[in-house]
Order: structure tokens, then C-alpha cells, then sequence
């Protein structure tokens, strides 16, 4: 730095108020909060996994199930997850989101397919996949023989990025804790990792979705508890744009269809 950039970027520092030197190195505060709230929703998940407060469940969460029919088979701990998320006030996805966008489909289906984030149709009606991606979702679903009422769907994070651009490192984390109870909770056969955004952050991997797609892993949600059959997909919303890589999805859902009649078979 010159000396004349030196006093210029002082003087700028003094006309924005600093007016004493507290540390050699800048302290990003923003990040200290960031960590607070990154604990934070780990701890909403300590709490709310060791109290099993049946008093705490909201009727929004119950009418969810009791109206999809699965009221009598669905274990309180996943309305409870859902109440959590809902009431989570620690990503700043949230502030510009309409709607919390929790998860459609079965919870008691041997597939859980896990995507990116929702974009406005799904911000506006608080279900995952509804518009155009989630149409060819649905398509690609039923080439194998399967529906919402056969599968389970959710999202890495649960509110809509504003313009719909990709959730942020820190955005993700956040709602990382929640996913993985998510999971673990939900406890399906089969995984699939929608895009190159859940293939990475579920797998901790950095390589891009072309080479995470079309192999299995063994993905453990939570420290102690089961291991389950997970692979990756093209996203759909990718699938619109990129027509010749269709060829590479249906080899993908034939593998998944497979992986599935062999659990079965095998239970
Ligand atoms: N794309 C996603 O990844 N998730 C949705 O819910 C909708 C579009």
C-alpha cells in the first residue's frame, strides 16, 4: 500500500465514524454471529431430539400429516423436526422468503430425494418441486414407477434464495443440522441426491455432479446410527437445459429402480 492509499483509506475510516484503534487485524463480527446461529440450530436439534414434548407439536405440522393421510404412522419426532424448522429464525433466507418449505411425498417411502432449494411457485405454495423442475421430477418419477405417494422430497434448505441464485456456504450449514435429522428420521432405503448442490453438501464432496452421478455411497446421517444406500442425479431444472444428458439421467433412475426391488427383495 502507498502512503498516499495509506491516508486516503484512513481518512475514509474516520469519515465512517472509527476513531480509535483497538486491534492490529479487523474482527468480522458478522461471522462471530454467523457461528452464534450455526450452534444454534444444532442446538435446536440437541433439544428437541432429547425432549419428547408431545405439547410442543403445532396443528400446522399435524393437519400437514393428518390431511396427507399419514397421521396414525408418522412419529412425532419428524412433526416435531418440521415445528423446528418452521419456527428457526437463524437463516436470513427466511427474512426474504414467503413460505417455509419443509417437504412433500411419504414419509414412510423406501426412496427420499433430497434438492436444491425452492424457487417462487414453491416459495408461493410451500411444497417442494411444484413448478418446472418439479414437474420433470415428477416425470422422471414415474419413468420408474414411482409418485409422491411412493417417494419423499425435500430441499438442502428450506427457504427460497432471492432471484433464485444458489444457497450460500453459510446458508447451507445452517440448515445443515435439520437435514441430517431430516434423514436420519425419514430413514429410507434408497437416497438420491438431487444436483450438484445436495450431492456435495450431503457427501461432503467438492467434485462436480457429472462426476458424482452414477456411482452409490453409504451415507451415515447422524454419528451412531445406520448407514443408507445414497447416489447423486442430474437436477432437473439442469436436465431442461441440457436435453443430451437425459441419456446419462435414465441410466441413473433405472440403477435407483434396481437398487430399490433388490432392497426389497432382500427384506
Ligand atoms: N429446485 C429444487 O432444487 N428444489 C425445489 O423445491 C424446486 C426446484
Amino acid at each position: 500500500m502507498t502512503v498516499s492509499s495509506a491516508i486516503a483509506t484512513l481518512e475514509w475510516l474516520v469519515e465512517s465514524g472509527a476513531d480509535e484503534v483497538v486491534e492490529e487485524a479487523p474482527i468480522n463480527r458478522y461471522l462471530e454471529e454467523r457461528q452464534d446461529l450455526l450452534s444454534s440450530s444444532s442446538n435446536v436439534i440437541a433439544t428437541n431430539t432429547r425432549d419428547s414434548q408431545l405439547a410442543s407439536i403445532t396443528r400446522r405440522s399435524e393437519d400437514f400429516y393428518v390431511s396427507n393421510g399419514y397421521s396414525g404412522k408418522i412419529s412425532q419426532s419428524l412433526l416435531e423436526l418440521r415445528k423446528s424448522v418452521e419456527e428457526f429464525d437463524g437463516c436470513p433466507l427466511k427474512r426474504t422468503a414467503t413460505k417455509t418449505v419443509f417437504s412433500d411425498g411419504n414419509p414412510e417411502a423406501q426412496l427420499m430425494l433430497i434438492g436444491e432449494a425452492p424457487g417462487a411457485e414453491e416459495d408461493r405454495k410451500g411444497v417442494p418441486f411444484v413448478g418446472a423442475a418439479g414437474h420433470l421430477l415428477d416425470r422422471m418419477l414415474a419413468a420408474i414407477d414411482l409418485d409422491r405417494k411412493s417417494a419423499y422430497i425435500t430441499n438442502i434448505v428450506f427457504w427460497r434464495p432471492p432471484g433464485n441464485r444458489n444457497p450460500n456456504e453459510e446458508e447451507i450449514n445452517l440448515c445443515l443440522p435439520f437435514v441430517k435429522r431430516h434423514i436420519a428420521l425419514i430413514r429410507p432405503r434408497v437416497l438420491v441426491l438431487v444436483g450438484a448442490i445436495a450431492a456435495q453438501t450431503v457427501l461432503g464432496k467438492s467434485e462436480g455432479i457429472s462426476r458424482l452421478r452414477g456411482k452409490w455411497y453409504s451415507y451415515q446421517p447422524e454419528e451412531d446410527g445406520i448407514r443408507i444406500d445414497t447416489t447423486a442425479i442430474f437436477h432437473p431444472a439442469f436436465l431442461l437445459r441440457q436435453n443430451q444428458r437425459k441419456r446419462e439421467a435414465w441410466q441413473d433412475l433405472i440403477a435407483i429402480r434396481e437398487r430399490l426391488t433388490s432392497d426389497l427383495a432382500e427384506n
